[in-house]
């Protein structure tokens, strides 16, 4: 799993579904709080590419990527 979302941040705007390059984004049947399906990743198409993370408007998404770093928001730390 590279894509982590924040269910409580999730507006349900489907941005990130709608821009993913690779298609690898889909409405689960999961509903959040405020009644919405968040986005779940579909297995082997993500590139790690972190748009869906910098287009989210609400910061709900963060891209984990192979190396063991966690790139959210600009910033780096790597992950214990
Ligand atoms: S862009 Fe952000 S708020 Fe919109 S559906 Fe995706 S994760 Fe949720
Ligand atoms: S990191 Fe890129 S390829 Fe992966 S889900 Fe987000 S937008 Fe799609």
């Amino acid at each position: 799993m590279m894509i982590e979302v924040n269910e409580g941040y999730c507006k349900g705007c489907n941005l990130c579904i709608i821009f993913c390059p690779r298609k690898a984004l889909e409405e689960s049947q999961v509903l959040n709080k405020k009644g919405v399906h968040i986005p779940v990743e579909i297995e082997d198409r993500c590139v790690g590419c972190r748009l869906c993370e910098l287009i989210c408007p609400d910061f709900a998404i963060t891209v984990e990527t192979d190396d063991k770093m966690k790139i959210s928001a600009g910033k780096k730390k790597a992950v214990t």
